[in-house]
């Protein structure tokens, strides 16, 4: 491997992976560092009980809460991150999401820079990502410049007849972009997969996209099991000279022009902190979010469920207002098919008959408000634990959403409906730690992602995020790399 390549990324999920498709083109000789392997074809991939049950696919890493207990947190480290495990709900941001949205509970801070502009980032990557969706489905649907790469994924007939159930009270459900080719993913075993990883079999994601994409170019190369320990900088305290990292009990030293840090909000933080970097602002670690969320198993005994994989419409009736002039609420989608095994795994000693009953007399939904920025919401290093201070907004918004959907659930003839809070052992939308801003004195990075610190270091991940908005982030992430990977491929030009 070059000890001086032009560019390192750091991390080849949704953020590394798809910065490394957007450099790629140039020639610059690049090195993706990524502390996971890729998970084999042989894996238990399509078995609920080995992943919902057993955690098949979690590392063994544990963080600190707030109050010092240790957890096992759901981030995943494999090539393609936690996008290996996602549902390929790949949806923009509403364009009102980029300007300052009052909220119950507090203000959601306008972006850098209107949704226009990164609107062609967006398109950019959903040709990538071969998102399916219809744009003209959702009212809150910001304007495209064309329709989706492919047509919708059909809902199978036990979910069509929700959705007219829905829609006969009101509702406005609407197709939900994904990347999944369904027919592919089927043939490799019949689930949903949200929650379940690909092995390469339908579902497009950082490795089957960004990184196929990326790698389809000589010029770029994958180091797996690369675990990256630290930054540092040349002699003038700017620029950042080196990179170190450990492989099979080595430790290696990589110099390159350019770094780019896709490690996941929490790990992108981590390094930042455990190499002093980047934090003039006093702003990295700070305003950690992740969405408040609710998985919803809405029972009929009448109902029968026999769908697979469930997860393709939403509703964003109460994302922009509460429907009564109010403030947002957040938005609600399908959740992947809670099957028994999964409905086992979250509720202790339900025997088997009760859960098969349930899950088969059931559609499961899930309920998402945006987490309004707290520079008290935080990741700190706690010697060398990481402890993740995550301080929830915005419980009021959600709530509400719940019980709006708890009430049309029941409107649409489901006469049981129950929730539960995701809790903060889940971070699966984390996002915020490294954010943009246009302040030096508030932001660690500028508007393109850049460290106002170092002029060759930037962050491309969930990071970067400014707010949560209440809509799964993915597809933001990559966008923004995308953007970033242009401002890159002009320094280099330069
Ligand atoms: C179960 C689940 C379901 C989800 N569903 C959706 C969905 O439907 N739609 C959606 O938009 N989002 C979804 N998400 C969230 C989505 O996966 C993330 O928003 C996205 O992956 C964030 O991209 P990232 O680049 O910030 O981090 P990641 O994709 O996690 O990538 C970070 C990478 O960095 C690597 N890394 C970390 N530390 C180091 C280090 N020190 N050295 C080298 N490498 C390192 C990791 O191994 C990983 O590969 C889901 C997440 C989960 C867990």
């Amino acid at each position: 491997m070059q000890s001086s390549p032009d560019i390192v990324i750091i991390g080849s999920g949704m953020g590394g992976a798809t910065l490394a498709a957007g450099l790629a083109p140039t020639g610059a000789r690049i090195v993706i560092l990524e502390r996971g392997a890729q998970i084999p074809d042989d894996a238990p991939a399509r078995d609920p009980n080995r992943i919902f049950r057993n955690s098949a696919f979690l590392s063994d890493e544990t963080w600190l809460d707030e109050t010092g207990r240790r957890f096992a947190p759901g981030n995943y480290y494999q090539v393609g991150g936690n996008t290996k495990l996602y549902g390929a709900v790949l949806i923009r941001y509403r364009a009102e999401d980029f300007a300052e949205m009052q909220h119950a509970e507090g203000v959601s801070p306008a972006w850098p820079y209107p949704y226009e502009t990164l609107a062609p980032w967006y398109e950019a990557a959903e040709k990538l990502y071969q998102v399916r969706g219809d744009v003209s489905s959702d009212p809150t649907e910001p304007a495209h410049a064309g329709p989706y790469p492919f047509a919708s994924v059909p809902d199978e007939p036990a979910i069509a007849a929700v959705r007219s159930r829905l829609k006969a009270t009101g509702a406005r459900p609407f197709d939900l972009p994904l990347g999944v080719d369904i027919e592919r993913w089927l043939r490799g075993g019949k689930t949903g997969w949200d929650g379940y990883p690909d092995t390469r079999s339908g579902k497009m994601d950082a490795e089957t996209c960004g990184l196929a994409s990326a790698l389809a170019h000589d010029n770029v190369e994958l180091v797996t099991g690369a675990r990256v320990t630290g930054l540092k900088t040349g002699p003038d305290g700017k620029r950042i000279a080196e990179i170190v990292y450990e492989k099979n009990g080595e430790t290696h030293r990589l110099t390159p022009a350019t770094v780019a840090l896709c490690a996941g909000a929490v790990q992108s933080a981590v390094l930042l902190l455990a190499s002093g970097l980047a934090n003039s602002s006093d702003q990295v670690g700070r305003c950690f979010m992740n969405h408040n969320a609710s998985a919803l198993i809405a029972f009929d005994p009448r109902f029968r469920n026999d769908s697979v994989y469930q997860k393709t419409f939403g509703i964003n009736d109460w994302y922009l207002s509460d429907g009564e002039g109010g403030p947002p609420l957040g938005n609600i989608q399908l959740l992947g098919r809670v099957v028994p095994d999964i409905l086992q795994a979250n509720v202790r000693f339900l025997p088997k008959p009760v859960a098969s009953y349930v899950s088969g007399h059931a559609v499961d939904l899930y309920a998402m408000s945006e987490d309004l920025p707290d520079p008290e919401s935080r990741i700190v290093l706690n010697g060398s634990d990481i402890q993740l201070i995550w301080r929830r907004s915005n419980m009021v918004a959600h709530n509400r959403l719940v019980g709006k959907i708890r009430a049309t659930a029941r409107a649409a003839g489901f006469p049981v409906v129950l929730s539960r809070l995701f809790d903060g052992r889940v971070p699966s939308h984390q996002c915020g730690t490294v954010r943009i801003g246009t302040d030096p004195a508030s932001a660690a990075l500028d508007p393109e992602c850049r460290s106002f610190d170092h002029p060759n270091l930037f962050v491309a991940d969930a990071a970067c995020l400014p707010t949560s908005a209440a809509v799964n982030p993915a597809l933001t992430v990559a966008a923004m790399a995308l953007r970033a990977a242009d401002t890159i491929r002009r320094d280099h030009s330069a």
